[in-house]
């Protein structure tokens, strides 16, 4: 099956007909429909596996994978801000629960009802305003509670949770559904700060009232049982990204991304190519212009990194790379190169990964960069 997208959901503008955009981004639905199921089946028994759709499934498309994954079975989502609940709460069976990470900004405390989102509390001022409203309302609300293990980032400090065990009627009128914590260096499986993290949460959670408890993203989860609790928050590994640098994805590819080539030329010995003449060549040569740039994702770190691939033959990037277009190298490709010839970026031949890696960066930048301006096709293969 093949959805053409008609609206990008961010954005709520029309995206670009396969003509019109300078590159084909696609999405494969039934790809992360199986990662989720393959990271489900590894957890401990008994743990429920949520989905992470922050940052508009991590700029895979919100509005199309979060309700795939319901219909899989998902039941708990998390996103990072309360507007990205609103968008994808009517898009939700209504026995799906929807957790705003980033909590109660003040003054979001009714919107955050009348979503139907539930909070993730981080700090007493969050849960002082939470309980307020519940009092308000007369009626117990939902809510995760969040405390830091050690990655000082989210979540009540040790002082806090401290007050909160000396006064649990703070917590008066709120459903406590799940204490969580995240964890800082997961992505190095030897790390010593992971055992001090579920050491400090095993103890800081015991200071509060019973309830069922949450610590591992992607590469927590693979960190083993102990890690996992009673449910586990995955986000890049279900858009096929390897949650641990350099190490190759344990889970199944989800995109792929081809520009078109805009234009071919010949140039000579001593020609400059691009801004700045960082590339400089030493032979004659073929080098064409694709339809991607630094506003596209495609950030400036790629200039000279990394090749396209036109087919099964590689063409290394050449020079900067500009805002809408970049320049590869196809003196070695056989035959004539049309122009709007289809040049993988992402696919078969590189991997999310193997670009991060060239761009000094991690997977889920390079992800979640990838530009709104691309023609999308979702597929469920
Ligand atoms: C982003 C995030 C996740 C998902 O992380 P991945 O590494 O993408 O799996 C889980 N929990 C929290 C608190 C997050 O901020």
């Amino acid at each position: 099956m093949v959805f053409q997208s008609a609206i990008a959901p961010n954005l709520g503008l029309v995206t670009a007909s396969a003509a019109a955009a300078g590159a084909t981004l696609t999405i494969d639905l039934g790809a992360i429909r199986r990662n989720y199921r393959a990271i489900a089946a590894r957890l401990k028994p008994g743990t429920v596996c949520s989905a992470v759709v922050k940052a508009d499934s991590y700029g895979l498309g919100a509005a199309r994978v979060a309700p795939m994954l319901a219909d899989a079975g998902c039941r708990h989502f998390f996103v990072a801000h309360l507007g990205e609940a609103e968008a994808i709460r009517p898009l939700l069976p209504a026995d799906c629960a929807i957790y705003v990470l980033h909590g109660l900004m003040p003054g979001a405390e009714a919107e955050c009802l009348a979503v139907g989102a539930t909070p993730v509390l981080n700090n007493l001022g969050q849960i002082e305003r939470w309980a307020a409203l519940a009092k308000r309302e007369g009626r117990r609300l939902p809510a995760i509670v969040q405390i830091d293990s050690g990655m000082s980032r989210l979540g009540l400090p040790p002082e806090e949770i401290d007050r909160l065990a000396a006064e649990p009627e703070r917590l008066s009128g709120i459903d406590l559904l799940y204490v969580m914590s995240h964890l800082a260096c997961a992505d190095e499986p030897d790390h010593p700060a992971s055992k001090a993290q579920l050491a400090a949460f095993e103890a800081r959670r015991r200071l509060l009232p019973a309830a069922p408890a949450s610590l591992a993203a992607s590469p927590g989860i693979l960190l083993g049982p102990d890690y996992h609790f009673d449910l586990v928050r995955p986000g890049v590994a279900l858009y096929g990204v390897s949650p641990v640098s350099g190490v190759p994805s344990p889970v199944e590819p989800v995109v792929r991304l081809e520009a078109r080539v805009v234009q071919v030329r010949e140039i000579g010995p001593g020609t400059g190519v691009g801004y700045g003449h960082t590339y400089i060549a030493e032979r004659p040569m073929r080098i064409a212009a694709i339809s991607v740039g630094y506003a596209d994702g495609w950030i400036r770190h790629l200039g000279n990194r990394g090749a396209g691939y036109i087919g099964e033959h590689a063409a290394p990037f050449i020079g900067r790379i500009s805002m809408d277009s970049a320049t590869i190298d196809v003196s070695a490709i056989p035959g004539e190169i049309p122009d709007g010839t289809p040049v993988e970026l992402i696919g078969a031949h590189r991997t999310v990964e193997e670009v991060a890696i060239d761009a000094a960066t991690i997977g889920y930048e390079i992800l979640t960069n990838l530009g709104t301006r691309f023609h999308r096709i979702y597929v469920d293969a």
